[in-house]
């Protein structure tokens, strides 16, 4: 079975969560799936083999794939937080939410310097979380060298928000 098939038939689709109007989509049944969850990982990482030192997972569901993905090639983790969740010195980047801003954190020391970084998230839509992880990386001297995601809805903008980075999605939605 391809990573597509398992997708179609895994992913959840919850229409008004977590308000009306939105259509959440729901991965935690393909990741609870044994072959799912293997399929997910190997692919999201497959074009990217041999080019990443660290796989960056965003909070929380990004932290799943990242660290099936580092297990899996052999590479570090390095954990992206919501904001106010770290010991040490971080570094902060807000991102718009459709009302607000939120953050993310990572600490300042994570990235050895050059370290090449796969960054994974499960769903990109506007693209404003994994730009921020994209500049943190930035900031702490890593090289990010993909984005990964299981989704990725289109129109929402995420892929332009993300440009000049190469975005691998298994599955996109219109
Ligand atoms: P963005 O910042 O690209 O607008 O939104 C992506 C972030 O919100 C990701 O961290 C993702 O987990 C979450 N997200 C947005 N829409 C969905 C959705 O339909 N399903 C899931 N599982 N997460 C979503």
């Amino acid at each position: 079975t391809s990573v597509a098939e398992i997708l179609d038939r895994l992913c959840a689709t919850v229409p008004d969560y977590p308000k009306p109007g939105i259509v959440f989509k729901d991965l935690t049944p393909a990741f609870a799936d044994p072959q799912g969850l293997r399929a997910i990982v190997d692919a999201i990482v497959a074009p990217f083999a041999g080019q990443f030192d660290l796989v960056a997972g965003i909070e929380a569901r990004g932290f799943l794939l990242a660290a099936a993905a580092a297990y899996a090639t052999g590479t570090g983790v390095l954990t992206v937080r919501k904001a106010g969740k770290l010991p040490r010195e971080t570094f902060l980047e807000e991102y718009a939410l459709e009302y607000g801003t939120a953050a993310l954190e990572v600490h300042t020391t994570d990235i050895a310097p050059g370290a090449r970084v796969l960054v994974l998230d499960d769903v990109l839509a506007t693209g404003g979380t994994v730009g921020a992880a994209v500049r943190l990386v930035d900031r702490c001297g890593g090289d990010v060298v993909g984005v990964g995601v299981v989704l990725e809805l289109e129109g929402l903008g995420g892929r332009e928000a993300l440009s000049g980075h190469r975005v691998h999605s298994l599955q996109r939605l219109g």
